[in-house]
């Protein structure tokens, strides 16, 4: 029995673990690295593995830096089974089909500017995959697994999807393996929620194991509270409507985006704001990723499930308008005031959200209200540490208008929240921690007491004992 490491080993994106036992090889994600271009190089590299020897790919959840390298590993020659959940196979569609549709667009936009450097540029810049290959790793999708039912991945070994309360379809993943005399319970966190949010179940609590794989993107510190976080939201919006102004909200398609909406229709319903506010999704992503929300209310907790049958939609009010086409997102340019705009992307690095920048950045009585993760050298960055213009399309727009970073609305479990669920999995004899930067990773290993701590590097091995 033995585990590697594929990716997501001291960093935050990639994420790719692999199983060996009683001769099967068992992915656990097989994700995108993300950020800067170095790490998106990596992207390109071999595996580690052959991917034609892989017999299983569980799927934690649809979060690009999870599937985003699957239509790569089909392209290449997996032919296995893909298991998930039911929520999880529609969003991994979405999201891995968006991805392609940027790959190739990432691919012409290099081969044109090597052609402005070379002359008549011979060589072909081939992207990662295509919509074809995204189209067609759809074909090893299997078994829908459902939260807490073993599924059999073959005699003796069994995995288990766990709900991980961090977005919809989200599972830890239990494995228990058998070989020969020896047996073992192996636990992969996947991505960690918490307990009280809106939508999504309060993560299970996990069983207890031998060895745990977990993620520490947050392993270094403690979150803000949601409520004022909230109540935050609301004020912006009053305040910026009531002034004549646009709140521009950049924002992630998964998720956040159904998160903001839930709290501004209860916003909405307790009167906490105007009713029929004009609220604009402008993200044919997002839209997509909400209808695929309303099919699965499995995932819903108490609240957000009475609302669905009784037949209210948690994701909508009296003034919210879905743009899908270009046109309509056009138009919103000639918005004066009185509108919330939700667009992607959550960092402003690409989308229809520069549009809405580049024509409310600069008007004093406009809003721009983050409430995601601002990476280093992207846009939102720029604008929320203060700069006084921001280059989008080729020009310089002056900030002028009211900027605020909301940061209680997260995905993650926090270093306490991280330390509890750790603490449930009852003193596993090895713990691997994954899925953070090395601050956070050592910072919350040294929280840890009573088990072996592992911080691996791509590609290491360990056995399994
Ligand atoms: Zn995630």
């Amino acid at each position: 029995m033995k585990i590697s490491f594929h990716g997501a080993d001291q960093n935050v994106t990639g994420s790719c673990h692999l199983v060996e036992c009683a001769g099967k090889r068992i992915l656990i994600d097989c994700g995108m690295y993300q950020g800067g271009r170095e790490l998106r190089e990596e992207n390109a590299e071999p595996f580690g593995f052959e991917p034609s020897s892989i017999d299983f790919l569980l799927l934690t959840h649809a979060h690009l830096d999870h599937c985003g390298r699957i239509p790569l590993l089909a392209k290449r020659g997996f032919k296995g089974e893909l298991i998930t959940t039911a929520a999880s196979v529609e969003l991994a569609r979405l999201v891995m089909l968006d991805s392609a549709g940027l790959q190739e667009e990432e691919a012409l936009y290099q081969a044109r500017k090597a052609k402005r450097r070379h002359g008549n540029n011979k060589r072909k810049i081939e992207p990662l995959y295509t919509t074809m290959d995204a189209l067609n790793c759809l074909e090893c999708i299997g078994r829908r697994a459902r939260y807490d039912q073993p599924l059999q991945l073959a005699p003796g070994i069994h995995a288990t999807f766990i709900d991980a309360g961090h977005i919809l379809g989200s599972a830890s993943i239990l494995l228990e393996l058998e070989e020969g005399e020896h047996r073992h319970r192996l636990l992969f966190s996947g991505d960690l929620g918490y307990s009280g949010r809106a939508i999504l179940r309060d993560p299970a609590t996990p069983p207890q194991v031998d060895t745990v794989v977990m993620e520490t993107t947050y392993g270094d510190r403690l979150h803000k509270q949601l409520q004022p976080s909230i109540d935050e939201l609301y004020d912006v919006v009053n305040e910026t409507i009531g002034r004549g102004g646009n709140v521009i909200i950049p924002t992630f398609a998964l998720e956040r985006a159904q998160e903001v909406l839930y709290y501004l229709r209860e916003g909405v319903e307790n009167g906490r704001i105007e009713h029929f506010t004009n609220v604009f999704l402008d993200s044919p992503m997002a839209i997509s990723a909400t209808e695929i929300f309303e099919r699965h209310p499995e995932c819903f907790n108490a609240e957000t499930l009475k609302l669905a049958s009784d037949g209210s939609d948690p994701f909508a009010m009296a003034g919210l308008h879905f743009t899908r086409e270009t046109f309509a997102s056009m138009a919103l340019n000639r918005i004066d005031g009185g509108a919330v705009i939700m667009a992607g992307s959550g960092m402003c690095t690409g989308g229809r959200v520069r549009h809405h920048l580049k024509h409310n950045l600069w008007g004093k009585h406009n809003s721009i209200v983050f409430v995601g993760y601002a990476a280093n050298g992207t846009p939102a960055r720029q604008i929320i540490d203060g700069a006084e213009h921001v280059r989008i399309y080729g020009e310089d727009i002056p900030v002028r208008a009211n900027i605020h970073t909301i940061g209680g609305f997260s995905a993650h479990a926090d270093q306490a929240e991280l330390l509890a669920w750790h603490q449930q999995t009852g003193n596993p004899k090895t713990t691997f921690l994954v899925h953070g930067e090395d601050r956070s990773m050592h910072a919350f290993a040294k929280k840890l007491k009573n088990t072996q701590v592992e911080m691996p590097v791509l590609h290491q091995e360990y056995e399994l004992g």
